[in-house]
């Protein structure tokens, strides 16, 4: 395999990444946290005043420190809660989680997070037993997604009968409606870095590592409706689809080529859950995250808050507000950019009835840096564009964009919105990604 042609795929793959934005009814406070990181009990570098002190120079209001389970013993999980409970106050939370963490691989790793659990270990504490260690979730020889999918959903089993929230992280497309996960990360920092760096080993420049990495995390958003790719690929029929190239790139480069999910085409996309959700097949919706995953947590440059959730909360900040927040998608996932979107008064993660057959989408967004411009809305409704704004050429620093738009609603469905911003200074993109907004017609 040569990793070079591997790579041509993935440039030509180049995603543009869409962003969001509205504006809010309601007395609410926007407070932001980052829910992904790991200290030095598990396979991080830094403690949790490192943390807290990383968090407040970049902005957010709460933290969810989330080491691996199973490298935790019970006196570590306790100094774990003991510290984060000195590290808050009014104004600012530290709150212990944990990751529980199953097979790894370049793609389908089963890791899910555990929010707001007081007890990880599965029966008698003493035993220090985490869910991954209960219900196996072995590398699968065969590079087909998860061996045992089933006890997948028995950690999100055990995870809901402690009362907390269970988040599919860093998924690649691979999630499924049977895990039963309140959330997903559709965005995870740590993932797109360490996908760049393997890009950047095999001699790739900064810029193409950086589109590799955002392509594959994309894969959880859309699947395969924007990467879905032809591909020239020597040997094999011309041209593949990306995720057959990637199969083969891996088949090269390991032995095991792995499949994205399963063989068989499509991914289960984001967009493809909260249509389950519009259409009856499950119950609950699965609501988007962006998260750092920071290791560095002690370094310069620590990637703490890099990634991060907007949280539009209805009361004052506490683990039981934010955790509401997040279980009802009153958030937005951002690397920069803030938003506010409502359907006719109602918030992110809520349902709009539509008696007359019109929405009322109301957007703001805001690139939140003195030399970041909005160069890219997109409104998604039901899976598709349903429209695009390119809303600025100029170099204006942080770029407002504010309006209401309309659309006549002729069925059930959802919108939610993609922003993305530049930084004229340094070139780079940020992103912002809406919860849904669900409309029904009674
Ligand atoms: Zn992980
Ligand atoms: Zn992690």
């Amino acid at each position: 395999m040569k990793p070079r042609i591997f790579f041509i795929s993935l440039v030509a793959a180049l995603l543009i990444v869409f962003g969001t934005g509205s504006t809010f009814a309601g007395p609410t406070t926007l407070v932001y946290y980052d829910g992904h990181m790991h200290t030095t009990r598990s396979d991080g570098s830094g403690s949790v005043a490192d943390i807290k002190a990383t968090a407040l120079s970049r902005g957010l209001n709460a933290v969810i420190i989330t080491d691996h389970c199973n490298q935790l013993t019970l006196a570590e999980w306790e100094s774990l809660v003991a510290e984060c409970e000195a590290a808050s106050d009014e104004s600012f939370l530290a709150l212990p989680g944990f990751e529980v963490t199953g097979s790894d691989g370049i793609f389908n790793r089963a890791h899910v997070n555990a929010l707001g659990v007081e007890d990880p270990f599965v029966g008698n504490d003493e035993d220090c037993l985490c869910p991954e260690e209960v219900w196996l979730n072995p590398p699968n020889p065969a590079g087909t997604g998860a061996l045992y999918p089933e006890n997948i959903t028995k950690w999100v089993d055990y995870i809901h009968s402690k009362g907390g929230i269970a988040v599919h992280n860093h998924p690649s497309g691979t999630t499924i409606p049977e895990y039963g996960v309140n959330n997903m990360e559709v965005y995870n920092q740590s993932h797109v870095d360490d996908v760049a760096s393997y890009a950047k080993q095999l001699g790739y420049s900064d810029q193409e590592a950086w589109e590799f990495g955002i392509t594959l995390n994309n894969f959880a958003v859309y699947g395969e409706r924007d990467v879905n790719m032809l591909v020239p690929f020597p040997g094999f029929p011309t041209p593949i689809p990306l995720r057959n190239a990637l199969y083969y790139a891996t088949l090269g480069f390991t032995g095991v080529g792995q499949w994205l999910g399963a063989p068989e085409a499509p991914l289960n996309s984001w967009d493809d859950h909260l249509m389950a959700y519009v259409d009856g097949d499950v119950e609950r919706p699965i609501f988007g995250l962006a998260n750092s995953d920071a290791h560095n947590t002690v370094d310069a440059d620590s990637i703490v808050g890099v990634a991060k959730n907007g949280v539009y909360l209805k009361n004052e900040l506490s683990a039981n507000e934010l955790y509401k927040a997040i279980k009802a998608g009153r958030t937005f996932a951002t690397t920069g950019p803030s938003l506010a979107l409502d359907v006719n008064g109602e918030l992110m993660g809520d349902t709009a009835y539509i008696f007359d057959g019109s929405a009322d989408i109301n957007l703001s967004v805001n690139s939140e840096s003195p030399t970041c411009v909005l160069v890219k809305i997109d409104i998604i409704k039901n899976g598709e564009i349903l429209q695009t704004i390119y809303p600025s050429t100029s170099t204006s620093p942080a770029w407002t964009y504010a309006d209401i738009l309309g659309d006549s609603v002729n069925q059930d469905g959802y919108y939610r919105v993609e922003v993305t911003s530049q930084d004229f200074v340094t070139g780079a993109y940020q992103f912002a990604w809406s919860n849904p907004v669900f409309v029904d017609i009674p």
